[in-house]
């Protein structure tokens, strides 16, 4: 009776695969109103100076408060984005809505910070990448050395000749590139010194057990002093623990991002941060 049993089985697969397909053409439709209704939001990640404490600028990370799942990460729905190519008005919108927030910033006195915006590869399916960034922020009347692009090694990978030619356009307006996730892609060192970025951010991945894993703090004080010897700047993501602030500031990193500092936080309350972190830093002055 395997025939049978088979039968049943791929039935009860074919439903189940029916219905999860169901879901994610659900989750899309759902996704392309929110983005369509102005309805997503984006959260803000202080970026800190690890020498001098002080905050030097924030990551812009998108997310959609459903209703009735909450707020989602982009874990939920990137690769939904990505599918559909929604990925690309997507992050033009990201890129609007930093801008607004960044004048508001601008008119609260915060004027030097740098807002970090990340950008998926699949946005440089768009042959006119560099032409529209330039435009939103133009119009956003910003400076377009206030932002700084963060892409993935994999950016790099599917269309290295195009992807190249954007990343330099940007430069020569004045725009900055990061490489994320720094140490867990294919990572060449001819590869970071022949492209325009400026920094690197180590992944989360090695700043986890920087302090209990004696392979992982050689990789990461390996990896700053490349980036140093490249001239880039380098961050370190998912700082949770001062033990590993502590180890950053004794290897020379020069910016930290992690819990420890903050969770991304909707913008208000990122101003309320600023505002705490500013004044915290005025009464040791006096
Ligand atoms: P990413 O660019 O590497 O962003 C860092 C992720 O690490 C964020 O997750 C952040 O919330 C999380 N994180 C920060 N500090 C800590 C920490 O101390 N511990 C731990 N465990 N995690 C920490 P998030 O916001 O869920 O974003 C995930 C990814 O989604 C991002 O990774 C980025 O690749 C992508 N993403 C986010 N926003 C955008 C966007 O606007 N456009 C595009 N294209 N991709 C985005
Ligand atoms: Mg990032
Ligand atoms: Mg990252
Ligand atoms: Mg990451």
């Amino acid at each position: 009776d395997a025939k049978k049993e088979h039968g049943v089985s791929y039935r009860f697969f074919n439903d189940r695969m029916n219905r999860e397909l169901d879901m994610r053409l659900e989750l899309e439709t759902e996704f392309r109103q929110a983005l369509r209704g102005d309805k997503l939001d984006l959260y803000y990640q202080p970026k800190i100076d690890v020498r001098s404490g002080e905050v030097v600028g924030m990551e812009a990370l998108v997310r959609w408060p459903h209703p009735r799942l909450g707020v989602l990460t982009p874990a939920a729905f990137i690769a939904a984005a990505e599918r559909s190519s929604l990925i690309i008005p997507m992050g033009y919108w990201v890129l609007e809505r930093a801008c607004r927030d960044l004048n508001m910033l601008q008119t609260m006195g915060y004027d030097d910070l740098v807002c970090a915006v990340n950008l998926s590869f699949r946005q440089f399916f768009d042959r006119r990448l560099s032409e529209t960034v330039f435009r939103i922020i133009y119009n956003a009347n910003i400076d377009t050395t206030k932002f700084e692009f963060e892409l993935t090694e994999s950016a790099m990978m599917f269309d290295r000749d195009y992807t190249l030619k954007c990343l330099k356009e940007l430069t020569h307006l004045g725009l900055r590139f990061a490489l994320d996730d720094f140490g867990t892609g294919y990572s060449s060192f001819t590869n970071l010194r022949n492209l325009p970025i400026s920094t690197v951010k180590i992944d989360k991945s090695f700043i986890e057990n920087v302090c209990t894993i004696a392979e992982d703090a050689t990789l990461v004080s390996g990896m700053i002093s490349l980036a140093h010897s490249l001239s880039m700047t380098v961050v370190a993501e998912g700082v949770e623990k001062p033990e590993q602030l502590e180890f950053l500031r004794q290897h020379n990193c020069d910016q930290a991002q992690g819990y420890w500092f903050a969770r991304p936080l909707p913008f208000h309350e990122f101003c309320d941060f600023l505002q705490v972190a500013g004044d915290l830093r005025r009464l040791r002055k006096q």
